[in-house]
């Protein structure tokens, strides 16, 4: 189905931050198939996990018990908040899974009434049914209703307007730490402190969408450790199987209380193939220096991106966002500034706001930081001229 508006080119092969089209062109990716190949594409300790893999076992449903499944979860919640884990495929599913988890949450305390979500305005949290009434989105939502009911929107960052919208029906809080698909809207520290305060206050479940900014992106293992706040609920998927599909809902052993067996399943969800692939990203990620190395890039990556929002003040109007999820905010429709980089060889991706997103591997070192600001100044000073 058309359902996507595609760039003409097709890619044959990856390696690290390249990627090599059908025509031989090379194109540095600083756009990871969004936010998902974060180890680069053929790693090699990635494609010998999923080879090993193939070779033994792909599938066998959760009617069984899957011991890379197992030892996944006991990695995510020995490196997290959590206490128990739910596998998904994608990060839809993950936050389908949260969604209902927070139901799940009240009725099991005997107040079914509370199965309201407050959500922030600029959201992005999937494409289902429930997950696009959670991220609210116009263009999402048109010729989709009825529009699946229990979300209240607020302004991203205003505690005011979230105070004021909790009611005896409120069950928790969905946030982004930093909206990716609005525009690389970073909450600010204290704002996350807030919502944890006022999620205790009212007995709400706290739930952050890390499908984005997980996985290392923002150069630490999740974002919200920045700000030294645990969520109850948290989605991740994207990076987790660094382009292998799997989604996960990570929580504490009392807001997955009511989650016992026969309340929520996935005939794929955490499959062989799949926890495989991410227990290979988790042994790279949690290497102690791998995160310093993010963070050390994406320090270099931004102090270039501000000499060159500086240099092309016509194009480009802002720098955002944290670690390595970056945007440009353009004076220029952001769709032009992104079609040009593509004509050019340097792969970004769109996002709300009229932002350009740079989202490169996190493997990435100076020379990619180079090359991918040459192409991106090239680009400015040909979009100034035009
Ligand atoms: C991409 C994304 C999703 C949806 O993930 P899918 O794998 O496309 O279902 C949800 N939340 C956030 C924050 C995302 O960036």
């Amino acid at each position: 189905m058309p359902t996507y508006s595609r760039a003409d080119v097709a890619f044959e092969r990856g390696q690290g931050a390249y990627l090599f089209a059908t025509d031989g062109r090379r194109y540095l990716d600083f756009a990871s198939g969004v936010a998902v190949t974060a180890l680069g594409h053929g790693h090699p300790h990635l494609v010998a996990a999923l080879k090993d893999q193939a070779e033994k076992l792909w599938h066998c449903s959760n009617l069984y018990r899957i011991p890379g499944q197992e030892r996944l979860a006991q990695r995510l919640v020995d490196a997290t908040f959590a206490d128990t884990v739910f596998f998904a495929n994608s990060g839809a599913e993950a936050v389908e899974c949260a969604l209902k988890m927070v139901r799940k949450y009240h009725d099991e305390r005997g107040q079914p009434e509370r199965y309201r979500v407050i959500v922030a305005g600029g959201a992005f949290h999937g494409r289902t049914l429930a997950t696009i009434a959670a991220g609210g989105q116009e263009k999402h939502l048109k010729g989709f209703d009825p529009v699946v009911d229990g979300f209240d929107r607020v302004a991203f960052g205003n505690m005011n307007e979230l105070r004021n919208a909790i009611t005896a029906e409120t069950a928790a809080i969905l946030v982004e730490p930093i909206q990716g698909e609005g525009g690389i809207r970073p909450a600010a520290i204290e704002y996350l402190h807030a919502l944890r305060r006022v999620a205790d206050e009212y007995g709400l479940l706290l739930v952050f969408d890390e499908v984005q900014t997980g996985m290392g992106r923002t150069g630490r293992l999740f974002a919200h450790e920045w700000a030294d706040v645990a969520p109850d609920v948290m989605a991740v998927a994207k990076g987790l199987g660094g382009g292998f599909p799997i989604g996960a809902c990570l929580a504490t052993e009392r807001a997955a209380a009511g989650m016992t067996a026969g309340t929520h399943g996935s005939t794929f969800g955490g499959n062989p193939l799949a926890v495989a692939a991410a227990n290979a990203v988790l042994d790279v990620m949690l290497e102690a220096p791998f995160m310093a190395r993010v963070r050390e890039t994406a320090a270099l990556l931004r102090r270039r991106l501000e000499e060159l929002v500086a240099r092309h003040p016509k194009v480009l109007a802002e720098l955002r966002g944290a670690g390595l999820m970056l945007g440009l905010r353009c004076h220029a429709p952001n769709t032009e500034v992104v079609a040009r980089l593509l004509a050019n060889g340097l792969l970004t991706v769109g996002a709300g706001d009229n932002v350009v997103r740079l989202l490169p591997p996190l493997i990435i070192g100076t020379v990619e930081v180079e090359e991918a600001l040459s192409i991106l100044d090239r680009t400015c000073s040909e979009l100034s001229a035009s």
